[in-house]
């Protein structure tokens, strides 16, 4: 027996960084644009038997929250919280976050992917085997084509196919109809006839107008079309869902267990979009999956600007959970950001993120990398 068998494991330390990214091409995507810099939240919890646990904060400003915020929720209002508490505890840690702290889906996200890192390196296994096991080891990727720029979007998704990348989804909403029209055509006319094409609005249509230019859209054949109109109209969600053939995907309109709920019932989508910084870690993620499967609603693993440590916790949830089989976006770390803050990030092989092996997340940081992009450090 080691010392994660005995009674003494608490949580010493609780270091949050602020760092900033630079970003290889400008994004584009319904309601927000991303140049420059994304700005993460790095968190390290430090334990009495010295193992550490890393986390992180990945929000967007123009979708949840921002990254300061997030900051300051794990320094002045989860910290107290945290440190001193036993890491195995994960639920009840969580639930006294929630009773702390409302919302702040970001920081409870990381405060629980670091606690499940610890646990995971405790028992020397990975957090998908924390979660009941493995029930997939590789997840297909898809790539997301938001460059305003689409010649260059054109050049980059040929470049990705020949590396094995099947799945595309297309950003759409952010400019006008006719210019998605023809971005949509000239991806279908460039690109191989066999590649798996989704459509994302990110809330970019307005009620009134959405029907007639999504029925222009089907003819390009889409898998599915993501939350075309704003996050509060589920009715008019609900409507669209009904009135089309191509299945519609929630993201925007489901960050919690309840809202998934309402969903179902309201059968306000065909598909929904999981993902851990919506529902504030992968225990909530995993309702919001639970109940979406019983009610017949295949789940994906979506993102808003995680690096490498978020997205090993994201890979860890979606290997352990067989509903959320649409794959996943988790392609920032190798394709996006021009640095990251791992020794090694999450391997994509043949168009497919690889589910590590090693104990808790399986990712280690890179400790130059770490000193070098931080702006700001609480600890
Ligand atoms: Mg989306």
């Amino acid at each position: 027996m080691g010392k994660a068998a005995t009674s003494q494991v608490r949580v010493t330390g609780l270091e949050a960084r602020l760092i900033a990214t630079a970003i290889k091409m400008k994004r584009s995507q319904g309601v927000g644009s991303v140049q420059g810099k994304v700005k993460r939240v790095l968190l390290r919890l430090t334990t009495d038997v010295g193992v550490e646990g890393i986390g992180e904060a990945a929000p967007w400003e123009v979708f949840s929250g921002t990254a300061e915020a997030a900051l300051a929720a794990l320094d002045l209002y989860l910290r107290p919280i945290v440190v001193g508490a036993d890491p195995r505890r994960i639920q009840a840690v969580m639930a006294a976050c929630d009773r702390a702290l409302y919302e702040n889906f970001e920081a409870k996200a990381a405060v629980e992917m670091a606690l499940f890192d610890i646990c995971g390196k405790l028992a020397g296994v990975p957090v998908s085997d924390l979660l009941g096991g493995a029930v997939r080891d590789r997840i297909p990727l898809s790539f997301s084509i938001a460059n305003p720029d689409l010649d260059a979007d054109v050049a980059m998704a040929k470049r990705l196919y020949g590396e094995g990348v099947r799945i595309f989804k297309v950003k759409t909403g952010f400019s006008d109809h006719a210019n998605d029209m023809r971005r949509l055509a000239k991806l279908r006319q460039e690109l191989s006839g066999d590649i798996d094409l989704r459509v994302d609005y990110n809330q970019g249509l307005q009620s009134w107008d959405a029907l007639p230019k999504l029925r222009e859209i089907e003819q390009f054949k889409p898998t599915f079309i993501e939350q075309p109109v704003p996050r509060p109209q589920l009715d008019v969600l609900a409507a669209l869902t009904q009135a089309l053939d191509t299945p519609v995907m929630a993201d925007e309109a489901v960050f919690s267990p309840a809202e998934a709920l309402r969903l179902v019932e309201k059968r306000a989508a065909d598909i929904v979009s999981v993902k851990l910084m919506k529902a504030g870690g992968i225990l909530n993620a995993r309702k919001i999956n639970a109940i979406c499967e019983a009610a017949g609603v295949p789940c994906y693993g979506g993102t808003l600007w995680e690096g490498g440590v978020a997205l090993a916790a994201g890979t860890h949830f979606i290997a352990a959970t067989a509903n959320m089989s649409l794959g996943c976006e988790f392609y920032m770390p190798k394709y996006v950001l021009e640095e990251d803050v791992l020794t090694a990030i999450v391997p994509i092989e043949d168009g497919h993120v690889v589910v590590p092996r090693g104990p808790g997340l399986g990712v280690t940081l890179d400790e130059d990398a770490v000193k070098r992009l931080t702006v700001e450090k609480r600890s």
